[in-house]
């Protein structure tokens, strides 16, 4: 079955700069290889995952490594700019969400599953799917001009796949190299091995793309589910 997401534009929402990497990256570089435009949301700032060795700018130097990852996939980098380990689902945080839809304009977003075992990571979910109903809903921020469809969501797989079902599985067997080129931007956090909350990221992303891709009878894969909710589904 041919997955064609020539002509999409598909946002990633996630709560830190390093999620996208291990979840979604190789379905968006496939994406970006059919002609799709690409957009990464990071939710939080990254101000609390400190490595062996404080950094004092943290927040700046996870936007800096955001910035490049997202380069290397010739993607735009968006971010909410809110704190570690505080992200909910609030009015404030849905504005300024809604905001970035209806400046990327997405047609696709995939969002973190509310399975997933992080706080920040199910806030971002329910942000992202109040989202995609709002920012095409006209009589809510006028200012700003609404989409005029609700984009299709997909949620993404959780860390270590754990209370996850995949819906369907992406083949990223030629994609699976950005991943760790675009993992290893983000220094400050694989500086981290010291911290006793804290795995190893790559052999966990490397781990988790090869069991997705067993179960799909393929090299490497990433797993989603599709949204079943009124106007964010799609026919293929
Ligand atoms: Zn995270």
């Amino acid at each position: 079955m041919r997955l064609d997401l020539s002509g999409e534009r598909v946002l990633a929402v996630v709560a830190h700069p390093d999620d996208a990497e291990l979840l979604c990256a190789g379905t968006l570089a496939r994406a970006r290889a059919d002609g799709a435009s690409i957009g990464i949301c990071v939710l939080c700032r990254g101000d609390k995952g400190q490595p062996t060795t404080p950094i004092p700018n943290l927040a700046d130097v996870r936007r800096q490594e955001l910035q490049a990852a997202a380069q290397l996939l010739g993607a735009e980098a968006m971010t909410g700019e809110f704190s570690d380990g505080e992200l909910a689902d609030g009015q404030e945080e849905r504005r300024k969400l809604i905001a970035i839809y209806r400046e990327f304009r997405p047609t696709l977003v995939l969002a973190h599953s509310p399975a997933d075992y992080h706080p920040d990571h199910r806030a971002a979910g329910l942000l992202a799917e109040a989202a995609s109903w709002f920012a095409a809903s006209g009589g809510y921020l006028p200012e700003h001009k609404s989409l005029q469809t609700q984009p299709a969501l997909w949620w993404m797989d959780s860390i270590e796949m754990l209370g996850f079902e995949p819906g369907f599985f992406v083949d990223i067997g030629a994609h699976a190299a950005i991943k760790h080129q675009m993992l290893h931007c983000h220094k400050s956090q694989l500086a981290r091995w010291a911290d006793r909350d804290f795995s190893p990221l790559e052999e966990l992303m490397q781990r988790q793309y090869k069991a997705r891709g067993a179960q799909a009878g393929v090299a490497a894969a990433e797993a989603f589910q599709i949204h079943r909710a009124w106007k964010r589904t799609r026919a293929w």
